[in-house]
């Protein structure tokens, strides 16, 4: 799912490439339109005539539509935009602690979503997962083309299969294979972090969808990375690249990671680490509490808030510093959350980053993701739609 470079982009001569030219046509009108016929002509070296051509199938097939732009004078002109308020995908954010299941439009807005706690047992939560889906594919009934799933786990993307989740301790867990046997869709799946970062991509604020190389830390319970070289997931060999949340920065962190230790870059930077700081410092039990809890109490004025979120987030700046250093990344964008103390925390991570690396070298930027503090929706919608952009046969 390699995302076009519209900088980069030369235009499919021959008919053989036909889908090439409208998956240009196509983007051209995601990122640029509202945009004229001739405009996308002119930008892309296709010929009036082809794009025109392009444009009637597009319509058609109801992936784009025509408005009309300010007159100046005359017939106003007809401009392009992706075709929206219809929902064509689901998308199933399954979390630590809640799982979303939503159906979007093309262009990526929410249009339903409903959410529940994830249950530990991989069935009981499948279930509940099936029974949403069922209800929204009943709610629009023929509309809905795909569903993705976004989950924190190893994830063999290519065969569609979940290997292992260390948070759950679930081992191929045949979710993914069981919502498509419910729903004769397609099902998509993905690493959260993963996900996270094609979102990023596809859907993201416009310095990020303008570089090719950024990495996207997603801070939840645990720590995960996704990593994109020239536009695309960088996935490894095995599938499984990416986990940096386990990287050793220390020892006695304030709590374990997903697999018990207590020296990983996630034992010390996640949201369970924030929550046992703040334990520590007001000696109050954080049992109860989620880490939106911890962020309100910070936006109260509530010091050992104030004080556990600062303290983590130089732990998240040391592990980003590591990543900068060794990765040299055009971006690092983080995800979860901790976007919403974004104001609070940033020159923390930003000093702790600068601390670690090598000055006068990398320029990376830190940025908060613009998707909201759900990241995991996006990404499991943008398995599907991204899908459908970068790949458009008739
Ligand atoms: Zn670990």
């Amino acid at each position: 799912m390699r995302r076009i470079d519209l900088k980069k982009v030369s235009v499919a001569r021959s008919n053989t490439i036909r889908d090439i030219n409208r998956q240009i046509v196509l983007n051209y009108v995601r990122e640029k339109g509202p945009i004229s016929r001739a405009d996308i002509a002119k930008e892309t070296d296709l010929q009036r005539s082809t794009v025109s051509h392009i444009v009637k199938e597009l319509t058609d097939f109801n992936l784009i539509k025509e408005v009309f732009g300010e007159s100046s004078g005359g017939r106003p002109p007809a401009l392009l935009t992706l075709r929206s308020a219809r929902p064509v995908a689901i998308g199933v954010d399954l979390g630590t602690v809640k799982t979303i299941v939503g159906c979007c439009d093309l262009t990526g807005r929410i249009i339903d979503n409903v959410e529940f706690f994830t249950d530990r047992d991989e069935s009981r939560t499948t279930e509940l997962i099936i029974r949403a889906v069922q209800s929204l594919m009943k709610k629009y009934e023929g509309m809905i083309e795909g569903i993705g799933v976004s989950l924190p786990a190893l994830v063999d993307s290519e065969n569609e299969h979940i290997l292992f989740s260390p948070h759950f301790t679930w081992r191929d867990p045949l979710i993914a294979e069981r919502i498509h046997k419910s729903t004769s869709l397609p099902v998509m799946v993905e690493n959260d972090a993963n996900a996270a970062a094609l979102a990023e991509l596809w859907f993201g604020r416009l310095e990020v969808r303008d570089v090719r190389d950024f990495i996207l830390v997603f801070i939840e319970n645990g720590i995960g990375t996704g990593i994109v070289f020239d536009g695309q997931i960088y996935r490894g060999p095995n599938g499984v690249a990416g986990e940096f949340g386990h990287m050793r920065i220390g020892t006695d962190a304030p709590t374990e990671c997903a697999t018990g230790s207590r020296e990983c870059w996630e034992a010390f930077a996640s949201e369970r680490s924030a929550l046992s700081r703040f334990e520590k410092l007001s000696g109050r039990s954080v049992e109860e509490m989620t880490f939106g809890d911890l962020v309100e109490l910070s936006q109260s004025g509530d010091e050992n808030a104030i004080a556990a979120l600062k303290e983590t987030a130089r732990f998240i700046g040391l592990g980003l510093g590591n990543l900068i250093q060794g990765l040299s990344p055009e971006a690092i964008v983080v995800g979860g959350t901790i976007v919403n103390v974004w104001p609070l925390i940033a020159d923390e991570i930003q000093a702790a980053a600068d601390s670690v690396i090598c000055q006068g070298i990398h320029q990376t930027m830190i940025l908060p993701s613009s998707l909201g503090s759900q990241p995991g929706l996006f990404g499991a919608f943008s398995l599907v739609l991204a899908d459908k952009f970068a790949s458009i046969s008739f």
